[in-house]
């Protein structure tokens, strides 16, 4: 049953959309509105005023033309793991259907329409020998996790996504497919890359490969009692890490359920993870002082193919009700490491959190010009995300106010920014600003004022357009 009225729209434009595009267009009323209406994260509950499931760049088009005469806002959506505001009253333009990806050998590079995952590049890249820059899930689709940033267990050798960006095809608020690339409408290249979806739907980009195809990479797993003494040994570590090698440390508290294996469920840990892409020998011998140490509860570091990546972090591939939250951190002080062993491993009751884990960034990510495109926080090395799940609104409430206490405690070792593609619902919207340079995020409002002085694309960050 659908929960809101049918709209008012004058039939016949909605007939002329229907008539004029490949996809479907769904509202309110009909059989299948539910269900396209649904996110990949479960919390999101949005009841847009059309839906389009797009086939084209043109269906995007006539889409966005349509939201201009009923003036609509316009809402993304490829994959729904990052949605920031509901699409409410919105169009929302569904892209899970534009899944082509091309493959080009020579220039090492892959043309990438603008709803697939990452799961299909990489398939397909490897099958030519070469990577891209994927996160640790292939479910995520590959445009909304650039767009963010985009940092993947290839992060320090090659940098985040968005840096490997070579072009994108996007249809902007105006209903027109324009280019945007170092040569052609650079301003909104700059703007996109780090910006988010507020400048205008992509259809396709094309980004950069790399050579990758055997790696050393994995997880190992040792008791939470011991977890003060593997952050101590971690942060020894990583001082002097290559930039072939991506890593993160984590608390784990695994909940009680069957999906769970028997030994971990219920159980909490301390994680050491990661992938090594230089030599495998070179990787065995990084993580061998950890063995030399104590023999962890689970040691999964193996060579791999880099098209089983996702096994490094065996992310969760249902709908999930979970919430997630992020800062920097300047450093991993004896203080910040004894708050986090503190609040996120159980003490009394049920753990609040399912997860916190710090993502060692620097090498190439850091090496990149500060200006070069809107991604921020160059400078910072360590990102804390904090994952629990919310399944009713005042689990969501007291989730929030526990990660906030957190944050508090931590206020000595926070630089103040926060990676945007590791915060989800209200909080990405609120916090936009913090994601970027404040010089940044001024010219990001500019650019905005430019390519969408309306504000259609609303639902994406919180970028308001501002004439210069
Ligand atoms: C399980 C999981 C693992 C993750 N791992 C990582 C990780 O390792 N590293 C990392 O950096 N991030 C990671 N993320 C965060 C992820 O990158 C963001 O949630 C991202 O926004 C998801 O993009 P999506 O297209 O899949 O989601 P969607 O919810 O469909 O899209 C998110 C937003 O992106 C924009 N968008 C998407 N497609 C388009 C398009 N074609 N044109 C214009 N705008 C578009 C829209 O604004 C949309 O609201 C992870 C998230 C989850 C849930």
């Amino acid at each position: 049953m659908a929960l809101m009225p049918t709209p008012t729209f004058a039939t016949t434009t909605l007939e002329d959309l229907k008539s004029r595009i490949l996809g479907e267009v769904i509202v309110p009323g009909d059989a299948d509105y539910d269900d396209a209406r649904k996110a990949w994260n479960l919390n999101v509950n949005q009841h847009p005023a059309v839906i389009v499931i797009a086939q084209s760049a043109a269906d995007v088009a006539e889409a966005v033309r349509y939201a201009n005469i009923e003036d609509l806002g316009v809402a993304v959506q490829a994959t729904g793991h990052g949605i920031s505001r509901p699409a409410d009253d919105a169009v929302l333009i569904i892209m899970s259907e534009m899944t082509t990806v091309r493959i080009n050998v020579e220039d090492q590079t892959a043309w990438i329409e603008g709803g697939t995952k990452w799961g299909k590049v990489l398939q397909a890249a490897q099958a030519a020998g070469l990577a891209p820059l994927l996160g640790s899930s292939p479910i995520v689709g590959a445009v909304g996790y650039t767009l963010g940033g985009g940092m993947g267990w290839l992060a320090r050798k090659y940098g985040m996504s968005v840096d490997s960006v070579n072009y994108f095809e996007v249809i902007t608020a105006d209903g027109r497919l324009v280019h945007a690339s170092a040569y052609e409408n650079s301003d909104l290249f700059w703007g996109l890359r780090g910006g988010g979806g507020s400048f205008g739907v992509i259809t396709g980009m094309e980004v950069q490969l790399y050579p990758v195809t055997t790696v050393f990479g994995g997880t190992m797993l040792y008791p939470a009692s011991v977890a003060k003494e593997v952050f101590t040994r971690y942060r020894e570590w990583i001082a002097n890490a290559p930039d072939e090698l991506t890593s993160s440390i984590s608390l784990m508290n695994f909940p009680p359920i069957p999906q769970v294996p028997e030994f971990l469920r219920g159980q909490s840990f301390v994680m050491v993870r990661g992938l090594y892409c230089g030599a495998v020998a070179d990787g065995e011998a990084l993580i061998q002082p950890w063995l030399d140490w104590m023999q962890p509860v689970a040691n999964q570091w193996r060579a791999m193919p880099f098209s089983e990546v996702e096994t490094v972090s065996n992310d969760p591939k249902d709908p999930s009700i979970g919430w997630s939250t992020s800062v920097w951190l300047r450093e991993l002080s004896d203080e910040a490491i004894d708050t986090l062993i503190q609040r996120v491993l159980p003490h009394q009751g049920p753990p609040a959190l399912v997860f916190a884990e710090i993502r060692y960034a620097g090498g190439a990510i850091s090496k990149v010009n500060a200006e070069a495109n809107a991604y921020g926080n160059r400078d910072a090395n360590l990102v804390l995300q904090m994952i629990g799940m919310a399944p009713t609104p005042e689990m969501h409430r007291n989730l929030v106010e526990y990660t906030n206490l957190i944050k508090r405690e931590l206020t000595p070792v926070l630089t103040g920014g926060i990676y945007i593609n590791f915060l989800e619902g209200e909080e990405k919207w609120n916090k936009t600003k913090d994601a970027f340079l404040p010089e940044t995020y001024q010219r990001l409002t500019a650019i905005k004022a430019k390519y969408d002085p309306e504000n259609r694309f609303r639902y994406s960050f919180n970028i308001p357009p501002v004439k210069g």
